[in-house]
């Protein structure tokens, strides 16, 4: 195994450092505080070609491999930007995108990726609902053949994009007495009959990315919006785990580096007792805390998208491991952060407060910290 970045890596993370400094992060926090969507950064995520930086070519993105999706990602948090943004492009390209172009036919692929690729369209992913999240095999929304059309009834819950998004990929059961195999896909476009989202939910975090319920009354969508087969929704599901736990968690291991570098500057500058702070062991220590988190963090990730490039089969334990640790072992640091910087840690300014917010997130969305126990415990 090569643990070396390849140049053009390097060159790339730089590139995606630099853009994102200059065109995404002078906007994040403005859309922070209004708990606002920032649809001119995300075009200009498609226009540098972010939204789509693993899809082929000849469907608008860059044919890149997973480690290198995984290094933008990093390198977005690296830079700045808000894991609201970060998590709106995740479900999008991972969730959304990426499973149309693996499980959808020709013609699905077509229409929708070159689109999703750029950002014309915003995409998001609706597993979720209220009486089911950490069961999947649980949900209850139906899809039953009518005629030439499908017709969904049911709701989601907690739907990142739910109220921007152009078109939603929507797991519902074909089979109602069957659990996971019941399972299947489909895609939504917002104009549907019967089709609406709710309002975006007041969070704590990831203030930027828009969640909501998603409601189906009766929405009727055409036969062929069926992705894949009946009854392989939940592989499929299951199958952006690698993406989950490689390319959608690195903007937060990133903004965690970020955090640190602004910490150990603040460090450095404050004074106190006639001293930097950084002379004080209890600082130096936050500081070693944060390092042991990104090194440690950047190790499971990259893994994970190492082995997807080499097209090995998601070895479902280390995921857990990189999921739980990135989503808990993250409150910690994060958390000294805050401190690190005192009363200032605590105001909007600092930024290290929303980042905190933020970071909360990693260990309910995507599956549990306590999901990820159980699988662990499961598989040893
Ligand atoms: C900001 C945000 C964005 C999201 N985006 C999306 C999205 O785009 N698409 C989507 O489909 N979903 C999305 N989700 C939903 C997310 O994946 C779920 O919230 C998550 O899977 C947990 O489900 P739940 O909220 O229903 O909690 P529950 O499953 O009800 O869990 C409640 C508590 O019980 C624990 N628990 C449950 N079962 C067990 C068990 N067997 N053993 C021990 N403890 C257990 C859980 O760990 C948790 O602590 C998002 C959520 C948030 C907050």
């Amino acid at each position: 195994m090569d643990f070396a970045f390849s140049d053009e890596q390097l060159m790339f993370a730089e590139q995606v450092v630099r853009f994102a400094k200059k065109e995404i992060v002078p906007r994040c926090a403005e859309h922070d505080l209004a708990a606002r969507f920032d649809f001119e950064s995300f075009r200009r995520l498609g226009e540098f070609g972010i939204l789509g930086l693993h899809l082929p070519e000849e469907f608008g993105g860059s044919g890149a491999d997973v480690v290198t999706t995984t290094l933008a990602g990093y390198c977005l948090g690296l830079a700045g930007v808000d894991g609201g943004l970060t998590l709106s492009y995740g479900a999008h390209t991972f969730l959304c995108a990426d499973t149309i172009f693996v499980h959808g036919s020709d013609e699905q692929r077509q229409k929708y990726i070159p689109k999703l690729a750029s950002g014309e369209l915003i995409g998001a992913m609706g597993l979720t609902e209220p009486g089911a999240g950490s069961d999947v095999a649980g949900i209850t929304t139906r899809a039953a053949r009518r005629g030439d059309r499908w017709v969904l009834n049911g709701a989601k819950m907690f739907i990142t994009n739910g109220p921007i998004a152009d078109l939603l990929l929507v797991y519902a059961k074909t089979d109602k007495d069957a659990a996971h195999a019941g399972i299947s896909a489909f895609i939504v476009e917002k104009d549907a009959p019967g089709f609406s989202a709710g309002k975006p939910l007041t969070k704590m975090g990831v203030k930027a990315s828009p969640t909501s319920e998603l409601f189906f009354e009766d929405c009727e969508i055409p036969l062929e919006n069926l992705v894949g087969g009946e009854g392989e929704g939940f592989n499929m599901a299951m199958q952006t785990v690698e993406w989950d736990r490689s390319a959608l968690l690195a903007p937060m291991v990133g903004a965690m580096e970020y955090a640190l570098k602004k910490s150990a500057a603040y460090a450095k500058e404050r004074t106190q007792f006639g001293r930097p702070i950084a002379d004080f062991q209890a600082i130096k220590r936050k500081l070693a805390e944060m390092k042991i988190f990104v090194e440690t963090a950047q190790s499971l990730i990259y893994r994970i998208a190492w082995c997807k490039d080499q097209g090995r089969p998601l070895n479902h334990l280390e995921a857990a491991v990189a999921k739980l640790f990135v989503g808990d072992w993250s409150l910690a640091p994060s958390n000294e952060a805050v401190l690190l910087h005192g009363g200032y840690g605590y105001c909007h300014e600092y930024e290290v407060e929303r980042f905190f917010r933020d970071t909360r997130l990693a260990a309910i969305g995507g599956g549990t910290s306590e999901i990820q126990k159980m699988i662990i415990s499961k598989l040893l």
